[in-house]
């Protein structure tokens, strides 16, 4: 396994790659890795002949007031384990290497950007965008990977790349749970244990609101309360951001939960703050 730092050495060993004819996959994140970065790797592993994973805190998706500093960074464990899962490339840049002097584009995506998350994150989508485009253009992958878990950057992405032609195809791969439903994220190591305990509420209350979806079809009001219930009562700790059910593609509220809906929330615990999703068609059973 190769691991670099710069712009050139990963233009050098990925083009040394494609030239033998292999599909390159990237996997953009940001360390801290765990069974979810890994499962985007083995996806990347199972569809590509080169894998290149990306190790990079990017400050731009930070807001001031956010964890940027103390976000964790294990980058020997995060080595072992790209190791580990068949990884040939892993990118380490520092942000004097991304984010030279004098820089100053930003990619952002109208509206949808504004969404969920964007609401209290108004800066974080163009961070993300930004960054994203630079490793398209840094690596020129033919996949790159990312998590359901973060449903919202999903959907960004793929519409950045549709809006500026970049030619990757975007995959989307499942949310990895930990045992009681919580999602696999960074951020679950700065929650103590009575928040942790709380925070398998999050993902008890989505599954709740997607059988009430498929039985009933009540309107995303109804569901929005009923989750809020659950999570009143089951994770007093956390301070509920939002709880929203929007098209899964333009991601605006929709009022009644017919077809193919996304509910989406954000609760805030001491230590972490962290976010959820369940995709439902009401018109299928379900898993
Ligand atoms: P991050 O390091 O948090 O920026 O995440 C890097 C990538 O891993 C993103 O595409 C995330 O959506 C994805 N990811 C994070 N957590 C999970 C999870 N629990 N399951 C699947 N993918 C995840």
């Amino acid at each position: 396994m190769e691991i670099v730092g710069t712009i050139e050495e990963v233009r050098k060993f990925v083009s040394r790659a494609a030239e033998a004819e292999n599909v390159i996959g990237l996997v953009p994140t940001m360390g801290g890795l765990h069974g979810g970065h890994l499962s985007l790797i083995d996806a990347a592993h199972e569809a590509c002949g080169y894998v290149v994973v990306s190790i990079f805190v990017n400050p731009t998706q930070f807001g001031p007031n956010e964890d940027m500093d103390r976000y964790p960074r294990t980058q020997e464990a995060d080595l072992d384990a790209c190791r580990a899962h068949g990884v040939d490339l892993v990118f380490t840049p520092t942000v004097e290497v991304m984010y030279g002097r004098g820089f100053r584009t930003v990619v952002n995506i109208a509206e949808l950007a504004g969404a969920l998350c964007g609401r209290s994150r108004p800066t974080h989508f163009a961070g993300v965008c930004t960054v994203v485009a630079k490793l398209f253009n840094i690596v020129g992958p033919c996949k790159a990977f990312f998590g359901q878990k973060d449903f919202q950057q999903a959907v960004i992405i793929r519409r950045m790349v549709a809006d500026l032609n970049f030619p990757v195809d975007i995959v989307t791969c499942p949310t990895v749970r930990e045992r009681d439903g919580l999602a696999a994220s960074t951020r679950n190591q700065y929650l103590s244990p009575e928040p942790r305990g709380q925070a398998a509420a999050l993902n008890a209350g989505l599954r709740l609101a997607a059988e009430r979806i498929r039985q009933s079809h009540p309107t995303a009001a109804e569901v929005i309360n009923a989750i809020r219930g659950h999570l009143a009562t089951a994770a007093p700790g956390g301070k509920v951001e939002y709880v929203q059910i929007v098209d899964p593609l333009t991601l605006r509220d929709v009022e009644v939960t017919e077809g193919e809906v996304l509910v989406a929330l954000a609760v805030k615990f001491v230590g972490a703050r962290l976010i959820d999703n369940i995709l439902v068609d009401s018109r299928t059973a379900g898993p």
